[in-house]
Parts: C-alpha cells; sequence; structure tokens
C-alpha cells in the first residue's frame, strides 16, 4: 500500500515538485517519485510504501551484512571501511563526553556499541532486524529493543544517541525526534549521520546515485535542510563533520548501478572529486554527521 504525504515533514507545507525519478537499484528494480517542498527545500519520496509494506524493500541479506560475509573485492573493501567508520564514529563521540548512557539507533549487529563499551560507555542500541538484533544481544551480549519508543520512560538519561544513517529511513521522523530529546539528558548529544543530496557525487550520479537508496531512504537531505529540521524540531547544531570515506564507497556503488559493474579506479577519482568539490567550492560532503544539542531557551 502506497502513503500519499500532504505535509512537507520539515515544515508542514503543502506545495511540492517533482525533483527526482529514480529508480531502486538494490532489490525491487521499481521507480519512486523524489520531491521537493517549495518552501524549505526538504525532498522526500512521495508517495512512499507505507510502514506496514517497507519491510519487503528490505528483504536482502546483502542489506544487513553489506555482503562482509562475501570474499570478493568489495566486500572486502567495506569490512575495511567499517572497521575504521567505528573508530571514526567513537572519535566523534568521544570529542563531547567519555562516559555515561551511550544508545545507538539502528545498531545492527552491535560492532559500534560494543567498541563503547569496551571504552568507557554503558551502552544499549534499538535494531528492527531480527537477526541483526540477535546477534547483537548473544554475540555482543548488548541490551537492545526492537523500537525507539519502548524506551520512552528513560526520559532524560541518555548523553549521548547516535543514529548512524538512520534517521533517512525512519517513517515517523516527528515521532522519532521528540523521543530523542525526551530521552537525552539536558546537555546531551544527539549524533545523527545523513547523506547529502546536494554533494557532488549526488549531483553526479543522478537517478543512479546509490544513497538515494529508494525506497528505504525515504528523505533526502542537504546540509541546509538538515540544518531547518534541527531548528524546527527544538535542536541546536553544534557542528558538522563529513565522512570522507562515504564519498568512495557511495560512488564505486553508483558507478556499479550506472554501468553493471564496479570500476574502482573511477571510484576513486570520484571519491577524491567530491572531497576536495566539498572542501573548496562548499558543495557539501557525501555524508555528513550533525552534532545536535537540545535548544537552550
Ligand atoms: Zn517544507
Amino acid at each position: 500500500m502506497e502513503e500519499i504525504i500532504f505535509c512537507c515533514p520539515v515544515c508542514g507545507k503543502k506545495e511540492f515538485s517533482d525533483y527526482l525519478e529514480v529508480q531502486d537499484h538494490f532489490l525491487s528494480k521499481e521507480h519512486f517519485l523524489i520531491q521537493k517542498c517549495n518552501f524549505c527545500g526538504f525532498r522526500f519520496i512521495n508517495p512512499r510504501p507505507a510502514k506496514s509494506e517497507i519491510g519487503r524493500y528490505y528483504q536482502s541479506d546483502e542489506y544487513i551484512s553489506h555482503g562482509v560475509k562475501k570474499n570478493d573485492f568489495l566486500s572486502r573493501i567495506y569490512g575495511l571501511a567499517r572497521f575504521f567508520s567505528i573508530k571514526n564514529k567513537f572519535m566523534v563521540v568521544k570529542k563531547y563526553g567519555h562516559s555515561g548512557k551511550l544508545l545507538d539507533v539502528g545498531c545492527g549487529t552491535g560492532e559500534f556499541l560494543s567498541y563503547c563499551h569496551k571504552n568507557g560507555w554503558e551502552v544499549s542500541g534499538v535494531e528492527p532486524n531480527e537477526k541483526a538484533r540477535k546477534y547483537a544481544q548473544t554475540k555482543n551480549n548488548i541490551s537492545v529493543t526492537d523500537q525507539l519508543s519502548l524506551l520512552n520512560d528513560h526520559s532524560g538519561l541518555f548523553s549521548c544517541i547516535t543514529m548512524w544513517h538512520v534517521l533517512e529511513h525512519v517513517h515517523d521522523l516527528d515521532e522519532t525526534l521528540e523521543t530523542v530529546k525526551n530521552l537525552l539528558t539536558p546537555d546531551g548529544v544527539f549524533v545523527a549521520a545523513v547523506p547529502n543530496s546536494n554533494s557532488w557525487d549526488a549531483l553526479k550520479y543522478q537517478g543512479y546515485w546509490a544513497a538515494y537508496d529508494v525506497p528505504r531512504h525515504l528523505y533526502h537531505f542537504t546540509e541546509v535542510t538538515m540544518h531547518t529540521l534541527a531548528a524546527r524540531k527544538g535542536f541546536e547544531v553544534l557542528e558538522t563533520i563529513p565522512q570522507k570515506l562515504d564519498a568512495y564507497y557511495v560512488s564505486m556503488l553508483s558507478e556499479k548501478y550506472l554501468t553493471g559493474r564496479a570500476n574502482y579506479l573511477k571510484s576513486l577519482i570520484y571519491g577524491i572529486w567530491s572531497n576536495c568539490k566539498a572542501k573548496k567550492k562548499g558543495m557539501g560532503y557525501s555524508s555528513i554527521i550533525f552534532i545536535l544539542s537540545l535548544k537552550r531557551r
């Protein structure tokens, strides 16, 4: 069943323009329309599969593991990138605190949480995928629930809440952000990493840009619209940090969608180019980490 969006999820206005039609290159091969709010510029797929229907678009082991069990070059690169990515994520968290309760929403198999636990944090997670959740619970020994709303009675307890490429997946954006606000300590930080649909690689690959990932990605943020969303929902942006490795990984996947094969050299060059453009021309990096705090009145 399809769900039609009548009010912009960020500003509530009702006038949209068509932005881009994108195919689900990863799984269903279906086409989806990305629309743009005429007032705040927020981009989102419309119509979109209802929450009850979205599950079938995730029915691939590869989506959960991103192919880490396979031994091909792409998977090995991804495994290596994941190792550095966990360390990088931890460095971001460490900048704002060294201990306390940390919640990772969309924690997957729990590797990041496990690393944080070893480094002084009391950790818990939210993961809707049963297989990944069970793995995090049994193999990584982490307390994980399947829904964020189940934690609502832990009001004001978390000094750090992280969502690494999760916000673009949630149907109930308002409810999710309200819950995050409720769970944070007054001086806590909310770390949200999202792809940037204004980056050089997004504009270069257009409908083949892997981070559109429709219909799993419901929203297609830019630096400006993330700032607007944060302000409207009562957050302050403390800092933005680039995720430079994403430019390479996203270019590699995009190249595969566009040409049918992964061109590693080209992806490397485009990744470097995207990061250069982001730095020198201010186009914005392929993925950006936003550090948010509760707005002080
Ligand atoms: Zn809007």
